[in-house]
């Protein structure tokens, strides 16, 4: 990565395209802009490992803009540019960058995606565009429709390839990709370069040039990274006390599975934390409504599953919450590439029980370290306890009400999940009802003899 310090205009964009930068504030190009921006410029293939905080859309969109505007002949609009991305949120997201800094341009450009109403997306591709950013699926619908021509299309990005890759969306790509001309520029980003992402920029890409910008090395010099072993049944306690405690005004908190999103929601509302979920269960609208909120503040919380975080920009995170570690470790990087951003120092907390301990051991390979381990008083697990040989009375936690000064309703936490001991007594119970209830048949078959 070069250090040296360039400026957008020595990167031979036009002034059209510098004034909406101004008007947006950027100063200067983030690493991945000052890589990304000649590259793209040059018409070459690009494979570029960079995750969203780092830049990464405008140094993409910034030169295509630039270069559909040289081609610009007036009033004539039809696509020239295909921006796939997997998820509706990170549809929208790129669509506003590109309304932002083509703002001086006459380009126009549109955004397809799923849930949304079909006949005036279909409208709008009628009335003509020049640039298209598109969930495969409802791409795919418009291709069947006859509502869209992709003849002409001279540069295709893959925003978010991993993710593509990981939410199975492959096929439809590979399906979109039929209906474009042979010849075209490629671009695929992703935020981690792992075999498969390989192996799709194998299929997709002429002789590209890899870029890498801050995909796992420099998230990981930016984020304090923390593990905090916790007993299991208090792992949602120590959530809540940890927020509270330290008062974190914006938290992302991530988990697996929609379920268990919708648990630490529930939870965290009860202990007094205004808390929203976002993931793949939730409607559009809901989904938007809780990143609404979130960026508003009006939300303290946000709880979401991996996927549908994917892509998601949230300025100026505190902090990540992994209430687990992902599914796909590498998601992990996504999760703690959610705070520390453009330079600025965030923090990455995950929670971690004895059970887990494997788990993150692959973590820790994947940042090729170890992550600092602490433990709180109390929610410690009992190995640690005894390790330390705490008497009982010193372990019992803190009461999570008094961190937030509100009310908390004894905890139904995993209430699906946690198992109930068995104890003799039940034991005893399960054996005496079958021998009462064999008891009684034998009286009732007598009866009947009788
Ligand atoms: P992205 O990684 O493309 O999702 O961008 C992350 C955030 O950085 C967005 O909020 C952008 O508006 C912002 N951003 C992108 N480039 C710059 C820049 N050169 N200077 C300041 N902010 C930027």
């Amino acid at each position: 990565m070069s250090k040296k310090m360039v400026a957008f205009h020595t990167l031979g964009l036009d002034v059209e395209i510098l004034k909406a930068l101004e008007r947006e504030n950027y100063k200067v190009p983030t690493p991945i802009q000052a890589q990304l921006i000649p590259e793209v410029l040059a018409k070459r293939d690009i494979m570029a490992g960079a995750q969203t905080g780092t830049g990464k859309t405008a140094g993409f969109v910034l030169p295509i803009l630039q270069m559909l505007k040289k081609e610009y002949q007036e009033g004539l609009h039809y696509p020239k540019a295909l921006i796939l991305v997997p998820t509706r949120e990170l549809a929208k997201q790129v669509h506003e960058n590109i309304l932002h800094y083509g703002h001086y341009l006459p380009l126009k450009s549109t955004v397809l995606y799923g849930g949304a109403n079909l006949t005036s997306q279909a409208n709008r591709l009628k009335q003509g565009v020049d640039i298209i950013v598109a969930t495969s699926g409802r791409l795919l619908e418009h291709i069947h429709q006859k509502n869209i021509d992709l003849n002409a299309i001279n540069h295709l990005v893959l925003d978010e390839a991993d993710t593509i890759l990981d939410m199975g969306f492959v096929h439809e790509v590979s399906k979109i990709l039929q209906h474009l001309p042979h010849k075209r520029q490629n671009i695929l980003i992703s935020a981690t370069l792992t075999g498969s992402v390989k192996r799709l920029a194998d299929t997709l890409l002429s002789r590209p040039k890899l870029i890498e910008v801050d995909s796992m090395g420099t998230s990981s010099q930016d984020v304090t990274q923390k593990v905090y072993l916790v007993e299991d049944q208090k792992k949602m306690e120590l959530l809540s006390f940890l927020i509270g405690s330290r008062n974190y005004k914006k938290v992302l908190v991530f988990a697996r599975k929609k379920e268990l999103a919708d648990e630490i929601c529930k939870e965290l509302n009860l202990s007094g934390l205004k808390t929203a979920v976002i993931h793949g269960g939730k409607s559009s609208g809901e989904r938007s409504r809780a990143l609404e909120g979130f960026k508003e503040e009006k939300i303290r919380v946000l709880v979401a599953t991996d996927i549908a975080a994917r892509g998601l920009d949230i300025p100026l995170l505190e902090v990540v919450i992994n209430y687990d570690i992902p599914h796909i470790i590498g998601d992990y990087i996504h999760r703690i590439g959610r705070t520390g951003r453009a330079g600025s120092k965030g923090i990455a907390l995950t929670l971690i029980t004895p059970q887990e301990s494997i788990a993150l051991k692959d973590v820790e390979r994947l940042m090729g370290k170890a992550i600092e381990k602490e433990s709180i008083e109390g929610y410690e697990p009992k190995e640690v306890t005894q390790q330390r040989g705490a008497r009982k009375s010193q372990t019992k936690p803190a009461k999570v009400e008094g961190a937030f000064g509100k009310k908390r309703k004894k905890s139904t936490t995993f209430s699906k999940t946690k198992k109930r001991k068995t104890t003799k007594r039940d034991g005893f119970k399960v054996f005496d009802e079958n021998k009462e209830k064999t008891k009684k048949k034998e009286r009732q078959g007598k009866k009947r003899r009788r």
